[in-house]
């Protein structure tokens, strides 16, 4: 399925997406709320309205073959396993991120990042589908998001909402890529060259008047606060004088239409 016929399927039962991000490569619900938990409601609609039987809490740990073809899978819960036979099998339980040993293997440039993909993101599946013959490619390339909650390290930021309001500085008081590239990873490598490798994503009142989930991320205290350039620069461990030079040379680029690094 293409991604904006997707975009459609799950707008039917009613997800509200309704503007692209600025580069037309993602999609944002009316509010700029987390699209998550409105896809999770609508699916369970349509599963309830039509029926589908679905099972939680099993976990696939085999694949079942008959003359070279996958029929069913081996599934096991709390109480036991058992095998379900089917006329087809559709394998979608995601990536690796969660897999020390497979990150390792297939994408060493991000061992020992935090990530934040879920825990049950081992690539069990993707193992289980290789064992039947299964082939994989770019598995180097997984997406490495660059934001995440500084204490807790888990907790992603949604690039989708932050991308058209940040701008990223480093703890000498400088900005060092251009925030608006279209590729997470480029910006997560630039990230990982600076000092700690950390930034500090930078956004002001727009963002949160925009977007339900910046004003979500607020409440849940995930950002350091200021009313003024320089009450900021006194809360970050950066080079203030540095850090003021550069939020006042990029505002007033924005204010006379010239983005820099646009
Ligand atoms: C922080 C963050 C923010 C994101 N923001 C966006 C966004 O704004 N827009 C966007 O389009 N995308 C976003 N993404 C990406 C998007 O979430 C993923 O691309 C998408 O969820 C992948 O879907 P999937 O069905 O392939 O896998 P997943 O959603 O990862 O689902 C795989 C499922 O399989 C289960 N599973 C694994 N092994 C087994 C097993 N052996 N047996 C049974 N079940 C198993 C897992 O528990 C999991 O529930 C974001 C991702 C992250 C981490």
């Amino acid at each position: 399925m293409r991604g904006g016929e997707l975009v459609d399927w799950l707008m039917d039962p009613g997800v509200p997406f309704g503007r692209f991000q600025k580069d037309k490569w993602f999609h944002i619900t009316k509010d700029g709320s987390a699209p998550g938990p409105h896809i999770v409601r609508a699916l369970s609609k349509k599963i309830a309205d039509d029926n589908i039987n679905y099972r939680l809490n099993s976990q696939v740990v085999d694949l079942l073959m008959k003359d070279g073809k996958v029929v069913g899978a081996t599934v096991k819960t709390g109480a036991g396993s058992y095998k379900v036979n089917a006329k087809a099998v559709v394998m979608a339980t995601g990536g690796f991120s969660a897999s020390h040993e497979l990150v390792k293997k297939w994408a060493p440039e991000w061992v020992g990042r935090p990530t934040t993909g879920a825990v049950s993101l081992t690539g069990d599946g993707i193992l289980m589908a290789q064992k039947v013959g299964a082939q994989t490619v770019a598995m180097q390339e997984i997406k490495a998001n660059y934001l995440c909650h500084p204490l807790t390290a888990r907790d992603g930021v949604s690039l989708t909402a932050i991308t058209p309001y940040n701008i990223l500085i480093n703890h000498e008081g400088k900005r060092f890529v251009d925030e608006g590239h279209t590729s997470i990873n480029f910006k997560s490598r630039a990230m990982m060259k600076q000092t700690g490798h950390e930034a500090y994503a930078i956004v002001d009142q727009t963002a949160m008047d925009n977007l339900k989930l910046m004003r979500n991320y607020a409440a849940a205290g995930y950002f350091v606060k200021a009313n003024t350039v320089e009450e900021l620069a006194s809360k970050l461990k950066v080079d203030q004088k540095a850090f003021i030079k550069t939020m006042k040379d990029y505002m007033a680029a924005c204010q006379a239409g010239n983005l820099l690094y646009c």
